[in-house]
């Protein structure tokens, strides 16, 4: 089903984008729990990374390198990648993305 990420890939809400090209899309968190908060979000709709398959690996593998990229970009030495796939794992928007988080001291384990 469509989500919120798919109406901001098509243009019909705003997002504050900060790297963008044709397989992904990056962009701030409206709700930044770090300093640096950015979502990477492939342009093709996945609802879950365990929905993932074979086929998906190219563009996976991409959007751990625009993920390092943007970090780089914000200015982040040290940074985390965090992918929620599943509601008790905390997803809320049905549309795989990359939470990349930095700028600030982060703990282990996460809650
Ligand atoms: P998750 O809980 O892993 O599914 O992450 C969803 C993330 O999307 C949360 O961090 C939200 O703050 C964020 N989010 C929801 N709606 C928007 C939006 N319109 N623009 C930017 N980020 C959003």
């Amino acid at each position: 089903g469509d989500t919120i990420f798919g109406r901001i890939l098509r243009g019909e809400i705003p997002c504050e984008a900060v790297y963008s090209d044709g397989l992904c899309l990056a962009f701030r968190d409206v709700a930044p729990q770090a300093p640096v908060h950015v979502l990477v979000i492939p342009r093709q709709p996945i609802a879950r990374l365990a929905d993932a398959g074979d086929e998906d690996q190219a563009l996976l593998g991409h959007l751990m390198l625009v993920a390092a990229k943007v970090a780089r970009q914000e200015g982040l030495e040290d940074f985390r990648l965090v992918v929620n796939s599943g509601a008790a794992a905390g997803q809320t928007v049905f549309h795989l993305h990359v939470h990349v988080l930095g700028g600030r001291p982060l703990a282990w384990p996460p809650g």
